[in-house]
Protein backbone atom coordinates (compact mmCIF):
# COMPACT_ATOMS: atom_id res chain seq x y z
CA UNK A 1 0.00 0.00 0.00
CA UNK A 2 0.84 3.34 -1.22
CA UNK A 3 2.47 5.57 1.86
CA UNK A 4 -0.34 8.59 2.52
CA UNK A 5 0.49 11.84 1.22
CA UNK A 6 0.84 15.62 2.58
CA UNK A 7 -0.12 16.12 6.24
CA UNK A 8 -1.58 12.30 6.43
CA UNK A 9 1.68 11.20 6.14
CA UNK A 10 3.14 13.51 8.87
CA UNK A 11 0.01 12.05 11.49
CA UNK A 12 0.93 8.35 10.35
CA UNK A 13 4.62 9.01 11.49
CA UNK A 14 3.71 10.78 14.55
CA UNK A 15 1.34 8.05 15.58
CA UNK A 16 3.75 5.15 15.05
CA UNK A 17 6.45 7.34 16.63
CA UNK A 18 4.34 8.93 19.42
CA UNK A 19 7.41 9.17 22.16
CA UNK A 20 9.20 11.36 19.62
CA UNK A 21 8.49 14.87 19.30
CA UNK A 22 6.23 15.69 16.52
CA UNK A 23 8.26 18.66 15.80
CA UNK A 24 11.48 15.98 15.19
CA UNK A 25 9.46 13.58 13.54
CA UNK A 26 8.71 16.31 10.11
CA UNK A 27 12.07 17.48 10.65
CA UNK A 28 13.37 13.72 9.87
CA UNK A 29 11.24 13.93 7.04
CA UNK A 30 11.96 16.85 5.99
CA UNK A 31 16.01 16.11 5.82
CA UNK A 32 15.30 13.02 4.33
CA UNK A 33 13.29 14.66 1.44
CA UNK A 34 14.66 17.60 0.68
CA UNK A 35 12.85 20.97 -0.43
CA UNK A 36 11.66 21.41 -3.74
CA UNK A 37 13.67 24.22 -5.73
CA UNK A 38 11.45 27.13 -6.92
CA UNK A 39 11.64 31.14 -7.64
CA UNK A 40 10.72 31.94 -4.12
CA UNK A 41 14.04 29.45 -2.65
CA UNK A 42 16.62 32.13 -4.79
CA UNK A 43 14.98 34.93 -4.13
CA UNK A 44 15.06 34.14 -0.25
CA UNK A 45 18.62 33.40 -1.30
CA UNK A 46 19.65 37.06 -1.81
CA UNK A 47 18.78 37.99 2.20
CA UNK A 48 18.82 34.89 3.75
CA UNK A 49 22.00 33.23 5.62
CA UNK A 50 23.25 31.54 2.68
CA UNK A 51 24.61 28.16 2.29
CA UNK A 52 28.54 28.51 0.83
CA UNK A 53 28.41 24.57 0.38
CA UNK A 54 31.85 25.30 2.25
CA UNK A 55 32.45 21.20 1.65
CA UNK A 56 29.58 19.12 0.85
CA UNK A 57 26.81 19.71 -1.33
CA UNK A 58 23.51 17.65 -0.85
CA UNK A 59 21.38 20.25 -3.38
CA UNK A 60 20.56 17.67 -6.35
CA UNK A 61 19.11 20.25 -8.15
CA UNK A 62 20.98 23.01 -9.73
CA UNK A 63 21.23 25.98 -7.36
CA UNK A 64 22.20 29.63 -9.26
CA UNK A 65 25.24 30.81 -10.09
CA UNK A 66 27.10 32.92 -8.06
CA UNK A 67 26.05 36.49 -8.12
CA UNK A 68 28.92 38.81 -8.33
CA UNK A 69 28.40 40.88 -4.91
CA UNK A 70 27.98 36.77 -3.64
CA UNK A 71 31.04 35.80 -4.95
CA UNK A 72 31.87 32.58 -2.81
CA UNK A 73 28.80 31.06 -3.21
CA UNK A 74 24.83 30.83 -4.46
CA UNK A 75 21.69 32.76 -3.47
CA UNK A 76 20.74 30.13 -1.89
CA UNK A 77 19.40 29.61 1.87
CA UNK A 78 21.12 27.22 4.65
CA UNK A 79 18.41 26.67 6.67
CA UNK A 80 15.03 27.93 8.21
CA UNK A 81 13.38 28.08 11.78
CA UNK A 82 10.10 26.69 12.60
CA UNK A 83 8.63 29.05 15.43
CA UNK A 84 9.72 26.74 18.39
CA UNK A 85 13.92 27.89 17.39
CA UNK A 86 14.30 24.59 15.70
CA UNK A 87 16.59 24.77 12.67
CA UNK A 88 16.34 22.75 9.46
CA UNK A 89 18.48 22.79 6.86
CA UNK A 90 17.20 23.13 3.60
CA UNK A 91 18.31 20.85 1.04
CA UNK A 92 17.19 20.91 -2.72
CA UNK A 93 15.67 18.17 -4.38
CA UNK A 94 12.46 18.54 -6.71
CA UNK A 95 10.93 15.31 -6.64
CA UNK A 96 10.38 16.26 -2.61
CA UNK A 97 6.82 16.43 -1.07
CA UNK A 98 8.06 19.57 0.43
CA UNK A 99 7.66 23.43 -0.92
CA UNK A 100 7.73 26.55 1.26
CA UNK A 101 5.65 29.08 -0.21
CA UNK A 102 5.01 33.08 0.61
CA UNK A 103 1.97 33.77 1.60
CA UNK A 104 2.53 37.73 1.82
CA UNK A 105 3.43 40.59 4.45
CA UNK A 106 6.83 38.51 5.20
CA UNK A 107 5.51 35.22 5.80
CA UNK A 108 6.56 32.06 4.58
CA UNK A 109 5.00 28.52 5.14
CA UNK A 110 5.99 25.02 4.31
CA UNK A 111 3.97 22.69 2.47
CA UNK A 112 3.81 18.76 2.62
CA UNK A 113 2.13 17.88 -1.00
CA UNK A 114 -0.64 20.56 -0.64
CA UNK A 115 -1.24 20.69 2.80
CA UNK A 116 0.47 23.57 5.01
CA UNK A 117 2.26 23.16 7.74
CA UNK A 118 4.12 25.55 9.90
CA UNK A 119 4.96 29.09 9.17
CA UNK A 120 8.80 29.30 8.60
CA UNK A 121 11.74 32.26 9.43
CA UNK A 122 14.54 32.99 7.55
CA UNK A 123 17.53 34.00 9.34
CA UNK A 124 19.05 37.25 7.89
CA UNK A 125 22.67 37.36 6.05
CA UNK A 126 24.90 39.38 7.95
CA UNK A 127 27.55 41.73 6.21
CA UNK A 128 30.89 40.05 7.58
CA UNK A 129 29.93 37.29 4.42
CA UNK A 130 30.88 39.68 1.86
CA UNK A 131 34.17 41.24 3.24
CA UNK A 132 37.12 40.58 2.60
CA UNK A 133 40.62 39.46 4.93
CA UNK A 134 43.65 41.33 4.99
CA UNK A 135 45.39 39.26 2.96
CA UNK A 136 41.67 40.03 0.38
CA UNK A 137 40.33 36.54 1.17
CA UNK A 138 35.99 36.47 0.98
CA UNK A 139 35.33 35.86 4.36
CA UNK A 140 32.40 33.34 2.89
CA UNK A 141 34.83 31.26 1.62
CA UNK A 142 37.57 31.34 4.78
CA UNK A 143 34.22 30.25 7.12
CA UNK A 144 30.54 29.54 7.17
CA UNK A 145 27.33 30.80 9.15
CA UNK A 146 25.36 27.80 10.43
CA UNK A 147 22.50 29.49 12.38
CA UNK A 148 22.87 32.57 14.26
CA UNK A 149 24.80 30.69 17.03
CA UNK A 150 27.48 28.37 15.15
CA UNK A 151 30.25 29.06 13.05
CA UNK A 152 31.30 26.48 10.84
CA UNK A 153 35.29 26.41 9.64
CA UNK A 154 36.50 23.48 7.27
CA UNK A 155 40.27 23.68 7.17
CA UNK A 156 40.84 21.87 3.80
CA UNK A 157 38.01 21.42 1.28
CA UNK A 158 39.54 18.65 -0.20
CA UNK A 159 40.50 14.99 0.54
CA UNK A 160 43.24 12.77 0.04
CA UNK A 161 41.88 9.84 -0.20
CA UNK A 162 39.69 10.99 -3.18
CA UNK A 163 42.72 10.96 -5.27
CA UNK A 164 43.89 7.70 -4.54
CA UNK A 165 40.37 6.26 -5.53
CA UNK A 166 39.75 5.59 -1.83
CA UNK A 167 37.29 8.22 -0.88
CA UNK A 168 34.39 7.27 1.19
CA UNK A 169 31.54 6.26 -1.11
CA UNK A 170 28.76 8.29 0.23
CA UNK A 171 31.10 11.22 0.42
CA UNK A 172 31.22 14.07 -2.82
CA UNK A 173 34.10 16.51 -0.99
CA UNK A 174 36.08 16.64 -4.30
CA UNK A 175 33.27 16.76 -6.68
CA UNK A 176 31.77 19.61 -4.83
CA UNK A 177 35.15 21.40 -5.08
CA UNK A 178 35.38 20.83 -8.70
CA UNK A 179 31.79 21.89 -9.22
CA UNK A 180 31.59 25.16 -7.39
CA UNK A 181 35.07 25.96 -9.34
CA UNK A 182 33.35 25.32 -12.50
CA UNK A 183 30.78 27.65 -11.39
CA UNK A 184 33.01 30.76 -10.66
CA UNK A 185 32.64 30.01 -7.13
CA UNK A 186 35.53 32.03 -5.34
CA UNK A 187 36.99 28.89 -3.51
CA UNK A 188 39.48 28.22 -0.75
CA UNK A 189 41.60 24.38 -0.58
CA UNK A 190 43.05 25.14 2.35
CA UNK A 191 42.67 27.69 5.03
CA UNK A 192 44.90 30.22 6.78
CA UNK A 193 45.29 31.32 10.44
CA UNK A 194 45.26 35.00 9.72
CA UNK A 195 42.68 35.10 7.93
CA UNK A 196 40.38 32.57 10.05
CA UNK A 197 41.32 34.95 12.78
CA UNK A 198 39.95 38.22 10.96
CA UNK A 199 36.89 36.44 10.06
CA UNK A 200 35.92 35.54 13.12
CA UNK A 201 36.29 38.74 14.64
CA UNK A 202 33.97 40.10 11.92
CA UNK A 203 31.59 37.76 12.38
CA UNK A 204 31.67 38.44 16.28
CA UNK A 205 31.52 41.64 15.54
CA UNK A 206 28.07 41.60 14.13
CA UNK A 207 26.86 39.19 17.04
CA UNK A 208 25.84 42.41 19.92
CA UNK A 209 23.71 39.56 21.99
CA UNK A 210 26.99 37.38 22.04
CA UNK A 211 24.49 34.39 20.52
CA UNK A 212 27.98 32.90 18.93
CA UNK A 213 28.66 30.38 21.38
CA UNK A 214 29.81 27.58 19.51
CA UNK A 215 32.62 26.65 16.22
CA UNK A 216 32.83 23.47 14.39
CA UNK A 217 35.65 22.31 12.14
CA UNK A 218 35.63 19.24 9.86
CA UNK A 219 37.63 19.01 6.61
CA UNK A 220 39.31 16.39 4.36
CA UNK A 221 41.33 13.98 5.24
CA UNK A 222 44.90 13.85 4.76
CA UNK A 223 47.21 10.25 4.32
CA UNK A 224 49.54 11.97 6.45
CA UNK A 225 47.73 12.09 9.79
CA UNK A 226 50.66 14.40 11.70
CA UNK A 227 50.12 17.13 8.83
CA UNK A 228 46.15 17.02 9.46
CA UNK A 229 46.75 17.57 12.72
CA UNK A 230 49.06 20.28 12.43
CA UNK A 231 46.30 21.97 10.61
CA UNK A 232 43.44 21.45 12.99
CA UNK A 233 46.40 22.77 15.55
CA UNK A 234 47.09 26.29 13.29
CA UNK A 235 42.88 26.00 13.10
CA UNK A 236 42.14 26.24 16.47
CA UNK A 237 44.88 28.89 17.75
CA UNK A 238 43.66 31.09 15.18
CA UNK A 239 40.12 30.74 16.53
CA UNK A 240 41.60 31.43 20.37
CA UNK A 241 43.41 34.51 18.84
CA UNK A 242 40.44 35.89 17.23
CA UNK A 243 37.94 34.73 20.72
CA UNK A 244 41.20 36.68 22.48
CA UNK A 245 40.67 39.72 20.41
CA UNK A 246 36.93 40.11 20.10
CA UNK A 247 36.21 38.97 24.04
CA UNK A 248 38.84 38.58 26.69
CA UNK A 249 40.32 34.79 27.23
CA UNK A 250 37.11 34.36 29.81
CA UNK A 251 34.20 34.09 26.82
CA UNK A 252 33.26 30.70 26.66
CA UNK A 253 33.00 29.44 22.84
CA UNK A 254 32.72 25.50 22.31
CA UNK A 255 35.29 24.33 19.95
CA UNK A 256 34.07 21.34 18.19
CA UNK A 257 36.97 19.68 16.11
CA UNK A 258 36.30 16.70 13.87
CA UNK A 259 39.11 15.43 12.05
CA UNK A 260 39.59 11.66 10.95
CA UNK A 261 40.94 9.60 14.00
CA UNK A 262 44.40 10.83 14.83
CA UNK A 263 47.01 9.62 16.34
CA UNK A 264 47.41 10.59 20.55
CA UNK A 265 49.92 12.85 19.98
CA UNK A 266 47.69 14.45 17.39
CA UNK A 267 44.68 14.15 19.65
CA UNK A 268 47.00 16.30 22.36
CA UNK A 269 48.06 19.00 20.57
CA UNK A 270 44.62 19.39 19.68
CA UNK A 271 43.47 19.61 23.03
CA UNK A 272 46.10 22.07 24.07
CA UNK A 273 45.80 24.30 20.95
CA UNK A 274 42.56 24.79 22.96
CA UNK A 275 39.64 22.64 21.21
CA UNK A 276 36.44 21.25 23.61
CA UNK A 277 35.71 18.64 22.06
CA UNK A 278 36.40 15.90 19.87
CA UNK A 279 35.18 13.98 17.25
CA UNK A 280 36.57 11.39 14.60
CA UNK A 281 33.64 10.55 12.56
CA UNK A 282 33.12 6.46 12.30
CA UNK A 283 30.25 6.46 9.40
CA UNK A 284 29.67 2.67 10.15
CA UNK A 285 29.81 0.10 12.89
CA UNK A 286 29.80 -2.99 11.55
CA UNK A 287 33.61 -3.61 10.65
CA UNK A 288 32.78 -5.23 6.98
CA UNK A 289 30.28 -2.57 6.22
CA UNK A 290 32.94 0.06 7.18
CA UNK A 291 35.64 -1.80 4.90
CA UNK A 292 33.30 -1.76 1.83
CA UNK A 293 32.18 2.11 2.25
CA UNK A 294 35.08 3.80 3.71
CA UNK A 295 38.15 2.11 2.01
CA UNK A 296 40.49 5.39 2.65
CA UNK A 297 39.85 4.90 6.43
CA UNK A 298 39.89 1.49 6.41
CA UNK A 299 43.24 1.07 5.33
CA UNK A 300 45.36 3.91 6.42
CA UNK A 301 43.72 3.68 10.49
CA UNK A 302 41.91 0.43 10.58
CA UNK A 303 38.23 -0.03 12.25
CA UNK A 304 40.10 -0.48 15.34
CA UNK A 305 42.52 1.92 15.37
CA UNK A 306 39.41 4.16 14.50
CA UNK A 307 37.54 2.79 17.50
CA UNK A 308 40.58 2.94 19.71
CA UNK A 309 41.18 6.95 18.51
CA UNK A 310 37.54 7.82 19.47
CA UNK A 311 37.40 5.91 22.96
CA UNK A 312 40.93 7.62 23.45
CA UNK A 313 39.36 11.07 23.47
CA UNK A 314 37.03 10.56 26.65
CA UNK A 315 40.83 9.97 28.78
CA UNK A 316 41.96 13.68 27.12
CA UNK A 317 38.71 15.62 26.04
CA UNK A 318 36.78 14.14 29.47
CA UNK A 319 33.74 11.95 29.62
CA UNK A 320 30.93 13.64 27.06
CA UNK A 321 33.87 15.56 24.71
CA UNK A 322 34.31 12.48 22.73
CA UNK A 323 32.38 12.02 19.60
CA UNK A 324 31.53 10.23 17.19
CA UNK A 325 29.29 10.16 13.71
CA UNK A 326 27.47 7.84 11.30
CA UNK A 327 25.95 8.15 8.30
CA UNK A 328 22.11 7.16 9.28
CA UNK A 329 20.98 4.58 6.95
CA UNK A 330 24.02 3.73 4.67
CA UNK A 331 25.01 0.60 6.71
CA UNK A 332 21.83 -0.49 4.36
CA UNK A 333 23.66 0.21 1.24
CA UNK A 334 23.61 -2.70 -0.98
CA UNK A 335 25.36 -4.65 -2.58
CA UNK A 336 27.35 -4.33 1.28
CA UNK A 337 24.94 -3.42 3.62
CA UNK A 338 22.43 -5.26 5.60
CA UNK A 339 19.29 -6.69 3.74
CA UNK A 340 16.63 -5.62 6.85
CA UNK A 341 16.15 -2.65 8.79
CA UNK A 342 15.95 -4.98 12.21
CA UNK A 343 19.57 -5.84 11.26
CA UNK A 344 20.69 -3.01 10.58
CA UNK A 345 19.47 -1.41 13.56
CA UNK A 346 21.01 -4.02 15.79
CA UNK A 347 24.22 -3.18 14.12
CA UNK A 348 24.27 0.76 14.81
CA UNK A 349 22.52 0.83 18.10
CA UNK A 350 24.64 -1.84 19.11
CA UNK A 351 27.98 0.34 18.66
CA UNK A 352 25.85 3.53 20.34
CA UNK A 353 25.61 1.17 23.10
CA UNK A 354 29.38 0.15 22.69
CA UNK A 355 30.25 3.54 23.09
CA UNK A 356 28.08 5.41 24.99
CA UNK A 357 29.31 2.49 28.33
CA UNK A 358 32.80 4.35 27.68
CA UNK A 359 31.27 7.87 27.38
CA UNK A 360 31.18 8.79 24.01
CA UNK A 361 28.41 10.27 22.23
CA UNK A 362 27.46 9.06 18.84
CA UNK A 363 25.04 10.76 16.09
CA UNK A 364 24.27 10.59 12.82
CA UNK A 365 23.55 12.51 9.92
CA UNK A 366 20.70 11.03 7.46
CA UNK A 367 22.60 9.63 4.22
CA UNK A 368 21.52 11.88 1.61
CA UNK A 369 23.01 10.24 -1.95
CA UNK A 370 25.01 13.38 -2.08
CA UNK A 371 25.57 14.45 -5.86
CA UNK A 372 28.58 13.03 -7.28
CA UNK A 373 29.15 10.49 -4.71
CA UNK A 374 29.39 6.49 -5.64
CA UNK A 375 26.37 6.05 -4.20
CA UNK A 376 24.10 8.76 -5.82
CA UNK A 377 21.91 6.80 -7.36
CA UNK A 378 21.03 3.72 -4.37
CA UNK A 379 17.60 3.57 -3.17
CA UNK A 380 17.49 4.65 0.64
CA UNK A 381 15.70 3.21 3.94
CA UNK A 382 12.93 5.22 4.38
CA UNK A 383 12.02 7.74 7.17
CA UNK A 384 10.85 5.04 9.76
CA UNK A 385 14.12 3.87 9.74
CA UNK A 386 15.91 7.68 10.55
CA UNK A 387 13.42 7.48 12.98
CA UNK A 388 13.85 4.34 14.49
CA UNK A 389 17.34 4.98 14.32
CA UNK A 390 17.21 7.90 16.24
CA UNK A 391 14.71 7.18 19.23
CA UNK A 392 17.22 4.28 19.78
CA UNK A 393 19.67 6.92 20.11
CA UNK A 394 17.69 9.18 21.93
CA UNK A 395 17.41 6.48 24.73
CA UNK A 396 20.72 5.52 25.21
CA UNK A 397 21.73 9.09 25.77
CA UNK A 398 19.13 9.27 28.59
CA UNK A 399 20.50 5.72 29.41
CA UNK A 400 24.14 6.52 29.87
CA UNK A 401 23.16 9.99 30.76
CA UNK A 402 25.23 11.74 27.86
CA UNK A 403 22.28 15.08 27.78
CA UNK A 404 24.11 15.87 30.78
CA UNK A 405 27.72 16.93 28.99
CA UNK A 406 28.72 20.21 27.90
CA UNK A 407 27.37 20.04 24.31
CA UNK A 408 23.85 19.53 25.67
CA UNK A 409 23.92 22.57 28.27
CA UNK A 410 21.86 25.97 27.48
CA UNK A 411 22.25 27.69 25.73
CA UNK A 412 22.01 24.49 23.13
CA UNK A 413 22.71 25.09 19.31
CA UNK A 414 19.46 24.35 17.18
CA UNK A 415 20.99 26.14 14.51
CA UNK A 416 24.28 24.33 13.51
CA UNK A 417 22.60 21.10 14.19
CA UNK A 418 20.15 21.77 11.35
CA UNK A 419 20.72 18.67 9.63
CA UNK A 420 20.22 16.34 12.77
CA UNK A 421 18.14 16.00 15.79
CA UNK A 422 20.25 15.25 18.54
CA UNK A 423 20.23 18.72 19.91
CA UNK A 424 16.24 19.49 19.32
CA UNK A 425 15.44 17.10 22.04
CA UNK A 426 17.38 18.98 24.80
CA UNK A 427 15.86 22.47 22.84
CA UNK A 428 12.16 21.02 23.62
CA UNK A 429 12.54 20.05 27.04
CA UNK A 430 15.90 21.86 28.58
CA UNK A 431 15.22 18.99 31.69
CA UNK A 432 16.40 16.35 29.65
CA UNK A 433 20.29 18.30 30.10
CA UNK A 434 19.75 17.83 33.85
CA UNK A 435 18.59 14.23 34.11
S1 LIG B 1 37.56 10.72 4.83
FE1 LIG B 1 35.72 10.01 3.74
S2 LIG B 1 34.02 11.30 4.53
FE2 LIG B 1 35.97 12.30 5.10
S3 LIG B 1 36.30 13.77 3.44
FE3 LIG B 1 37.45 11.90 2.90
S4 LIG B 1 36.08 10.74 1.61
FE4 LIG B 1 34.82 12.30 2.65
Amino acid sequence: MASPKGIERIQELSELFSSIPRTIVMKTDVVREGIRHTAIMDRVGTWAIPDTHAIFEFDHEETPDADPEAAGHTYAPILFHLKNGIGIRVMYNNSSPYEIRYEGSGQYRLYRDSDPMEEVFFPPKPRWLTKRTKSGKLMSSVMELRGETCLYLAPATFCEYFGKGMGCAFCNINPTGERHQQMGDERLVAKRGEDVTDTYIAATREDPDNRMTHVELTGGAFLDRDKEADLYVRMVQAIKKGIEASHGSDKQVRITVAPQALTEVGQRRIKEAGASSMCHPMEVWDRRVFEAICPGKAQNVGWEGWLEAVVRNVEIFGWGNAVTTFVGGVEMAQPWGFKTMDEALESTLSGFEYLAQRGVRSGFILWRRAPGSRLEDLSRPPTEYALRLELGRHELSVKYGLYRSEAYQPPAHPGCSSHRTNMDWVHLDPSLALA
